[in-house]
């Protein structure tokens, strides 16, 4: 069986998954797009040589015929609105983070996902599909260092520019840690702290860069992430357990190791995309066999994209008051819990 699939939103990472679902990932197929820019998408589609149907509205697309399923990859606050579209023509989703700009947002697409009564939605978190990951969640899961106490993480960008905001380094960068940490540890978050270092010269005027946020699990885990995004020399993510019997750290992504002109070298990555690109690759497949087995098994949950949003939400205004903020999170949903 092959899926069909329309895309909204041409823009960066929707090409990367145009061209991942067409060329790549198996029982996939792009058949429309849809971005508020025709020409960049026409051009976009034309030089990947892919024949897809432009619509021209973004509801033509979700209400096709010829499209089974919806990729949202357009700008974050039209989220909310494709999504609700999608699921109200009862067509899967897979939508790119965020899954709606406030927990608000997030909390209408759960309920009427619910309403619904199957699963239909997959956010776009994708580091749990990464290997460095699944490595260390293994470790965890293993026993091997005892309870997890602390985490030391870093999300460390090369450069941002001018139109990156504070609050961005919470619901644009740090979405990812509140997510993929959540995961890893298979705890929800009780507070949060933010403290902003010195800061770097390198920074916008209006950006406070580097950030410090400390969050405290349910369990009592306190995580400390470090926000740099421009740290100027590289895209670098860490995360280091300290457990009850020793260390276990996210392993480095695999690159050659040179002895060369009296040094020891190795690369940092500098592109996210490179980062991460495998971890898309499996994320999207996931999707694809959630849907066509009819059992969404994988991947993030809308319940996952709200819970996310909700720890979000505390994070920012912490920014905001300089104090710890308290995170209340809901009791998962049945429909949620994993069997
Ligand atoms: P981007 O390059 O700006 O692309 C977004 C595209 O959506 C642009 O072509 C934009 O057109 C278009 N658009 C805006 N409003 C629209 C509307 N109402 N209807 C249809 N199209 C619309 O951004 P991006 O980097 O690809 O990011 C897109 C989304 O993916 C964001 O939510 C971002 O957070 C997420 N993302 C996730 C990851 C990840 O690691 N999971 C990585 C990158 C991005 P204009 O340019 O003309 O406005």
């Amino acid at each position: 069986m092959v899926l069909k699939f329309g895309v909204i939103g041409t823009g960066a990472i929707g090409q990367e998954h145009i061209e991942r679902l067409s060329k790549k990932l198996i029982g996939s197929q792009v058949v429309a797009v849809n971005d508020i820019n025709e020409a960049s998408a026409k051009e976009a589609v034309k030089k990947m040589g892919i024949n897809a149907h432009f619509y021209k509205n973004a509801h033509d697309l979700i209400n096709a015929d010829e499209v089974d399923a919806i990729v949202v990859t357009s700008w974050g606050p039209t989220h909310e609105e494709f999504v609700l579209a999608a699921i109200a023509v009862g067509k899967p989703v897979f939508c790119e983070k965020p899954l709606a700009v406030t927990a608000d947002g997030c909390k209408k697409i759960v309920d009427a996902e619910i309403k619904h009564g199957k699963r239909l939605v997959q956010v776009g978190f994708m580091r749990p599909f990464d290997s460095t990951y699944r490595q260390l969640k293994a470790a965890l899961d293993s026993g091997e260092i005892g309870q997890p106490l602390l985490l030391n993480c870093k999300h460390f960008n090369p450069i941002v520019g001018d139109s990156y905001t504070t609050d961005m380094a919470i619901v644009d960068t740090l979405i990812h840690e509140l997510d993929v940490l959540r995961w890893l540890l298979d705890d929800d978050y009780k507070s949060a702290r933010v403290i902003y270092p010195r800061k770097t010269s390198k920074a916008s005027g209006h950006l406070m860069d580097p950030q410090m946020v400390i969050l405290e699990t349910t369990k009592g885990i306190v995580i400390n992430t470090e926000i740099f995004v421009n740290c100027m020399y590289g895209y670098d993510i860490q995360c280091e357990v300290i457990g009850e019997n020793g260390i276990a750290s996210l392993p480095e992504p695999t690159q050659v190791v040179f002895r060369k002109d009296g040094n020891l070298q190795r690369a940092i990555l500098v592109d996210w995309k490179k980062r991460f690109i495998d971890a898309y690759d499996v994320e999207l497949q996931a999707f694809i066999n959630n849907v066509t087995s009819g059992q969404f098994t994988q991947g993030a949950s809308a319940w996952d994209g709200y819970s996310a949003a909700v720890a979000a939400d505390a994070c920012v205004k912490a920014q905001q008051t300089g104090n710890q903020e308290h995170i209340s999170m809901p009791a998962t949903p049945s429909f949620y819990r994993k069997k």
